[in-house]
């Protein structure tokens, strides 16, 4: 194997899920917590869509950076909603919006270069820095009053004259934070005094139950230097479409499409016809998903709420929800997180990830934290499943 595979790090969400599914196999009801996958429909006119464009003969190659009506229509939206001026030279289409990591670090981090990104946090940050050669500067959060908060002294520390990027993911995955102005200002502040290229993950922008997203690269001086990571996974349910885009200044986004060509050569011809219609067509099925996750959020937050030992914020954008679980852990003698996974998995059926699934904790780090994703779980099954993590922790 070359040298370089030996940095390549992986989601090891995906072998909680492949025990769950082991125990389930053997006969035991489990509470699918661990996964951000989703267990709701994608909306009936994309699904159409999608066929009327197979029937249609769009089974071809189409260009490298995307469709021109997709580019338009992505770009329409991010000047909507980001307040961003956009055109169609600033999107390349991807098959997703996790490739758009890889392809933002491949087009603007050369080796030994440091990038600054959240630990907890998506686990392909880390592991896509480190494969390319650069060196991956963690910063994490802190507890606030409702909500966490960015350890911003942390991430100032962490700057060096060798840090060219940040990644930022507000709206975050698996606390569910979400940036204060303050914090965004501060934040947008620092890149502009330290001459940093950022990449926004915007995945779950429109996951949001009130209140509104804001975006970095709306911040004077920042659309300049920001690629937004955008996907359709989650608005509309179409994790395994995999649809995104690369969103961002006209000379990175074209050397992302000559990415493109060398890897995949252009995201599904027909998808991009669906994606079309998605951000065009009738919003129905969208809001009906974003009612449905709200539901299950007020429930999931009351239970785990009510359980001894635990305590939890109530975010308002994500699918997410990062209960702290210290003090349960002592109680229950359970020292480490996957005696705590495997003891709740085997006793109760309940299954999630831990902080151990989000980056190497950092020094200092005391809390204890689990994730819950309620994307892939009925309100009726968050009931009978954390009622039973209720029943156990008593
Ligand atoms: N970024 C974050 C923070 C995520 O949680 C995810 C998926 O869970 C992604 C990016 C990538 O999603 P996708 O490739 O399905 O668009």
């Amino acid at each position: 194997m070359a040298e370089r595979i030996s940095h390549l790090g992986t989601e090891t969400a995906f072998a909680v899920s492949a025990e769950a599914a082991a125990w389930k196999g053997l006969g035991n009801t489990v509470y699918p917590f661990h996964l951000g996958d989703m267990d709701l429909p994608t909306p009936e006119n994309v699904v159409e869509a999608a066929f009327s464009a197979v029937r249609a003969g769009k089974t071809g190659y189409c260009p490298n950076a995307g469709i021109p009506e997709l580019r338009e229509a992505l770009a329409a939206e991010i000047a909507a909603t980001r307040g961003v001026a956009c055109g169609p030279a600033n999107v390349a289409v991807q098959p997703g919006g996790k490739p758009v990591i890889g392809k933002f670090l491949l087009a603007l981090m050369d080796p030994g270069d440091e990038v600054l990104y959240p630990n907890p946090g998506f686990p392909i940050y880390e592991s896509q820095i480190e494969f390319l050669g650069g060196v991956a500067k963690p910063y994490g959060f802190v507890p606030g009053r409702d909500d966490f908060l960015l350890d911003f002294e942390a991430v100032e520390a962490a700057v060096t004259p060798r840090t060219k990027l940040l990644i930022y993911n507000n709206l975050h995955n698996p606390t569910g934070a979400e940036s204060s102005d303050e914090e965004i200002e501060a934040l947008a502040d620092l890149c502009l005094r330290h001459d940093l290229r950022v990449l926004s993950d915007e995945a779950y922008w429109d996951v949001r139950y009130s209140g509104r997203s804001r975006s970095i690269a709306a911040l004077p001086g920042m659309a300049e230097r920001t690629v937004i990571l955008y996907t359709f996974s989650k608005k509309y349910a179409m994790t395994g479409w995999r649809l995104g885009a690369a969103i961002g200044p006209e000379d990175v986004i074209a050397h992302i499409a000559t990415l493109n060509v060398n890897q995949e050569s252009c995201t599904s011809h027909f998808t991009q016809w669906a994606g079309v219609e998605a951000l065009t067509g009738d919003q129905s099925g969208a809001r009906e998903i974003v009612r449905t996750l709200e539901e299950r959020r007020n429930v999931a937050v009351d239970l785990l709420n009510d359980i001894p030992g635990v305590s939890c914020y109530r975010p308002e954008a994500t699918f997410y929800l990062y209960p702290d679980v210290t003090e349960l852990m002592d109680r229950k003698g359970l020292a480490g997180y996957e005696d705590l996974r495997r003891t709740v998995l085997e006793q109760t059926g309940v299954s999630f990830c831990t902080r151990q699934h989000f980056g190497r904790a950092l020094p200092g780090e005391q809390r204890r934290y689990v994730r819950i994703a309620y994307s892939g779980i009925s309100t009726a099954l968050i009931r009978e499943g954390l009622g039973r993590l209720k029943e156990w922790a008593q």
